[in-house]
This record gives structure tokens, C-alpha cells and sequence, in this order.
């Protein structure tokens, strides 16, 4: 069955009602579910970078190893040679042996100079990896601590925001599926999160232009939708408060002029 326009605009304004209860639930968590993002995203990073650095080191190691293993070769060779120009039987053969221990003499020393220059890169490592490391647990205890903080708001808001969640659901399906989408839309848009609002004291509440006399009549009247003519906010209906409202501003205007 097709809803008229009355109940239309009260299916979103109620969903409007709900909107808003959660955005104030959400607001008082403030920038913290986001501080706690942008942590958890830096510590990232600095793991990636630990990482980084730890598997540098690594190689380095492995680099050392293997010229470790290659100097025990030479000093093998060494030990070899030593014994076959022990038998040597002329002076060619022995200028040979000699010629080949130099060689592995030479080995030996660049393979030295090059743990040696591993090692310093590793103890540049280190020291990188150290300070980053003091780093991230630095910044792991501002995580913790906001979503401590975060977790005790979120858990105060919580029976609430679920109750509000369930109502929203329920509340959302009343409402026209065009007239929904429109509403999304308005509402990503408005910065104060209201699409649906009343005419009060003769103003749109949502920008607070003033809305003219015979608009606010068709309001009223809800035979169609109408929209503010300067921030395009569905208009549900008109506040009546006129009359209670206007006493007191007259009575603040009297004092103002005789002061
Ligand atoms: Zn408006």
C-alpha cells in the first residue's frame, strides 16, 4: 500500500531522530577512535621498518659466515701447500706452491677486511633498530592508553548506541526507499548531520533561513515533500511555539530600550 505524504515524512524524521541520537553518542568519542588509527597505522610502519633492518642484519651475518668458511678453506690450502713444498722436487715446482700460498694469503686478508666492514654495518644496524624500537614502544603506549580511554567510553555508550542501532534498523525500514537515498545524501552533505528538520520560529531548522508564511502553510499540510529552498533539508513539519515564544522576546526588547 502506497504511505501518504504525512506518514512519509514522519517514517525520516524519525529515522533523523535516531541519526542524531547516535551522531551525540559518536561525538563525545571525538578525534579518539581516529588518534587511535593513525597510531595503530605509525606502528605499523615501524614494524615493517624493524623488519627491514632485522633482515639487513641477517644477511650481514650470513655474509660473514660464509667468509668465515672460505678463509678455513684457504688456511686448508694452506696447510696443504706447505706440506707439498716440503717435497718438492725443483725450483719451479716450489716457486709455484709459493706463488699459490701467496694467493690464498691475499684471500684471507680481503675476506678479514670484509667482516670487518660487515660487522661495523651491523652495529650501524643496531643502533638504528635500537632507537626505532624505543620508538615504537613509546608510541605503544599512546596506543594503549587511547584505547583504554576510547574502550571506557565506547563501553558507557554502549547499551545505548546498540538499543538506538536496533530501533535505526527497524526505523529505516519504514521509510521510502527514494526518499532514503535522498536523505543519505543530505546528510553526508550537512555538516551538523541533519537532513530532516522542523520550521522553527518561522526558519528552517537546519540553516535557519527563514522559510516564508505560504510555504510554511504548505508544510502543514504535507500533501507533498518540501525541501529548504537554501540547504535543500527535507522540511517535516512546523514547530508550534509561536506564540509562547514571541512574549518573552518582546518582554527582553521592552528592558533593552529602556536601558
Ligand atoms: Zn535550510
Amino acid at each position: 500500500m502506497e504511505s501518504t505524504v504525512a506518514q512519509k515524512l514522519e517514517a525520516i524524521h524519525n529515522l533523523q531522530l535516531l541519526d542524531s541520537k547516535l551522531d551525540a553518542i559518536i561525538k563525545v568519542r571525538g578525534a579518539l577512535p581516529e588518534e587511535v588509527q593513525d597510531l595503530e597505522d605509525e606502528i605499523a610502519g615501524y614494524e615493517t621498518r624493524l623488519e627491514k633492518f632485522q633482515s639487513e642484519i641477517d644477511s650481514f651475518d650470513n655474509e660473514i659466515k660464509a667468509l668465515k668458511e672460505s678463509i678455513k678453506d684457504s688456511e686448508k690450502l694452506i696447510k696443504k701447500y706447505q706440506e707439498q713444498q716440503m717435497n718438492v722436487r725443483n725450483n719451479r715446482e716450489y716457486d709455484a706452491i709459493t706463488k699459490e700460498l701467496e694467493l690464498q694469503d691475499l684471500e684471507i686478508q680481503v675476506a678479514k677486511k670484509k667482516i670487518t666492514e660487515a660487522g661495523h654495518r651491523i652495529e650501524t644496524k643496531k643502533v638504528d633498530l635500537e632507537e626505532l624500537s624505543l620508538i615504537k614502544k613509546d608510541r605503544q603506549k599512546d596506543l594503549d592508553q587511547k584505547n583504554s580511554e576510547l574502550t571506557s567510553i565506547v563501553s558507557e555508550s554502549e547499551t545505548d548506541e546498540t538499543k538506538l542501532n536496533n530501533d535505526r534498523e527497524k526505523a529505516k525500514k519504514k521509510v521510502d526507499e527514494r526518499l532514503l537515498k535522498s536523505y543519505t545524501k543530505i546528510r553526508a552533505n550537512a555538516k551538523n548531520g541533519l537532513a530532516v528538520v522542523m520550521v522553527k520560529r518561522g526558519a528552517c531548522g537546519g540553516c535557519f533561513n527563514t522559510v516564508p508564511p505560504q510555504r510554511q502553510a504548505d508544510i502543514r499540510e504535507k500533501k507533498k515533500l518540501i525541501v529548504c529552498e537554501h540547504c535543500g533539508r527535507i522540511l517535516a513539519g512546523v514547530e508550534d511555539e509561536i506564540i509562547e515564544e514571541v512574549a518573552p522576546k518582546k518582554k527582553r526588547a521592552t528592558k533593552a530600550s529602556k536601558a
